[in-house]
């Protein structure tokens, strides 16, 4: 019985079986990976850091404006509250509102720009909130997607891999053998079509009489050229 045919649909169907297994492995792997999740946890981490430092400096500087105006309505107090007489007192204090006065105005300046600060690093840490969230949803659909893939791909190779057993029980031991050496030898093609009487796959001519053998011989027929078997379809 010429085997050929058999042999043919046999490299078909393996290649049907790698196909999925190739995509199938990289599915496992897109799926065992979360390097976005990890990367946006990270940023939300930094942010939060970043936003918690923002928040203190700006307590602080509040709180030192706050300072700097009670001493200031202290010391104004006893300036105009009529109990010192001694003039170097009454111009130490005038003094010393005076520089209470350039303090505040300076820790004035730097509450504003903590303020400021704190409020970019308060609307970063939103925005990275925002990200996270947005990669764990993309993740997941994604991921229900590949699971869904996975699950039909590994149905197809199940399925495959039954008519691949069923499809071995026309070919001889030694065919097969033949065949499995040469497609690990020829690149995974050791089966090749007769197409317009050449080799597909080195495109050699192939004689009329080869063309015929390839046909109906129980032998294998082989491309002089490439050593693949003629299969004449
Ligand atoms: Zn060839």
């Amino acid at each position: 019985m010429n085997q050929s045919p058999f042999l043919y649909q046999l490299q078909q169907l393996d290649d049907e079986i790698a196909h999925a297994e190739t995509r199938l492995k990289k599915i496992e792997a897109e799926i065992a990976s979360d390097i976005e999740i990890t990367q946006a946890n990270a940023a939300l981490a930094e942010a939060k850091n970043f936003e918690h430092m923002a928040s203190h400096a700006f307590s602080e500087a509040e709180h030192t404006v706050k300072e700097i105006r009670i001493k200031i309505a202290t010391s104004e107090q006893s300036l105009y509250g009529g109990k010192i007489h001694n003039p170097k007192e009454l111009q130490d204090l005038q003094s010393e509102i005076a520089s209470l006065k350039k303090r505040l105005s300076t820790a004035e300046d730097n509450e504003l720009e903590q303020m400021i600060k704190q409020e970019e690093a308060a609307a970063l840490l939103t925005q990275a909130e925002k990200d996270l969230h947005e990669v764990k949803d993309k993740k997941a659909s994604e991921m229900a997607l590949l699971f869904g893939e996975q699950d039909t791909l590994a149905k197809k190779v199940d399925r495959l891999v039954k008519e691949r057993l069923a499809r071995l029980g026309s070919i001889s031991t030694e065919s097969l053998q033949v065949y499995e050496t040469l497609r690990r030898a020829k690149n995974g093609k050791a089966v090749a079509l007769i197409e317009d009487n050449a080799c597909e796959v080195c495109g050699a001519s192939i004689r009329p009489a080869e063309k015929q053998a390839a046909r109906s011989s129980s032998q294998l027929v082989f491309c002089d050229t490439c050593g693949r078997i003629l299969y004449s379809g």
